[in-house]
């Protein structure tokens, strides 16, 4: 494969302070991208993000469509995007309380609506090429303990589908990512995590043993996935539009 080449692009991500995001901000940036747009709530982590190319650093709830009408009248180029912003948790849903299923849905799935929105408006004036959303392997295999994350996952990889048919006239393709396991702060964020970090001792004793549901073995890293967003989002994947692309080690074989 030729090597992929961003040189003179523009592209904006959302989720980049941390895990996935920052991982294919970084990436972006080693493939020549001229500009990167960093969409996050977390301020601190997105200062941290030590890039040598252009970046604007916009800190919001991607769940704000007041956030998203901003950034749209201040963009006028946009190659690329990856809207990528997530939470996570899980429950069975006889114990799921509806706050937390609407704020899971409210940021997983609203979120990447606002934020594909504004990318596909701006992409459409200006020749956009590609965004890639990142679903989960739990948006396509039923897996129990998951209904609100699972069900935001399964509608971002149906919003791609749709996106994508929608925009095959303007040469704009969309695709969704459906990882596996990554070991990402996302982990560490969960209830059900630190729960088991607690009794097993320690983050790595707890990735440990959620390790061997893959059968590939192991988590993915951050840099793995934003490698395989980086294909898809780049010429060289002129012809893929509207695929998910399942990246979980065999979990859900
Ligand atoms: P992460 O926690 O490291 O990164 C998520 C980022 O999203 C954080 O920087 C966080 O501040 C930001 N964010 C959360 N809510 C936001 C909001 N309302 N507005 C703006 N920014 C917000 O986790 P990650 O693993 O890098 O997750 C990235 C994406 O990958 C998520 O959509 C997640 O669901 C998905 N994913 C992760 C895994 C995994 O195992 N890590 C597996 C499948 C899918």
């Amino acid at each position: 494969m030729a090597e992929l080449d961003f040189s003179g692009r523009t592209a904006l991500i959302t989720g980049a302070a941390s895990g996935i995001g920052a991982a294919c901000a970084q990436w972006l940036e080693r493939h020549g991208a001229a500009e990167l747009v960093l969409v996050d709530l977390d301020e601190a982590g997105l200062q941290e993000l030590d890039l040598s190319c252009q970046a604007k650093r916009i800190v919001g709830d991607v769940s704000d469509p007041a956030l998203w009408d901003e950034i749209e009248s201040s963009l006028t180029q946009l190659d690329h995007a990856v809207i990528n912003a997530g939470i996570a948790s899980g429950c069975p849903i006889v114990d799921q309380d509806f706050d937390g299923w609407r704020r899971m849905l409210a940021v997983n799935l609203d979120g990447t609506f606002l934020g594909l929105r504004t990318s596909l408006r701006v992409m459409k004036k200006c020749g956009g090429k590609s965004a890639v959303l990142t679903s989960s392997i739990v948006g396509v295999d039923a897996t129990a303990g998951t209904a609100a994350y699972g069900s935001s996952k399964a509608a971002i990889a149906h919003l791609a589908r749709i996106a994508a048919a929608e925009h095959t006239g303007d040469q704009i393709r969309i695709n969704a990512i459906a990882p596996g396991r990554v070991d990402t702060p996302i982990w560490t964020k969960t209830e059900q995590f630190q729960d088991l970090e607690k009794r097993l001792g320690s983050r790595e004793a707890a990735l440990e043993s959620l390790s061997d549901a893959a059968p590939l073995g192991g988590f993915a890293t951050a840099e793995l996935m934003a490698g395989q967003i980086g294909f898809l989002l780049s010429d060289e994947a002129w012809n893929i539009t509207g695929s998910v692309l399942v990246s979980d080690g065999g979990y859900s074989l």
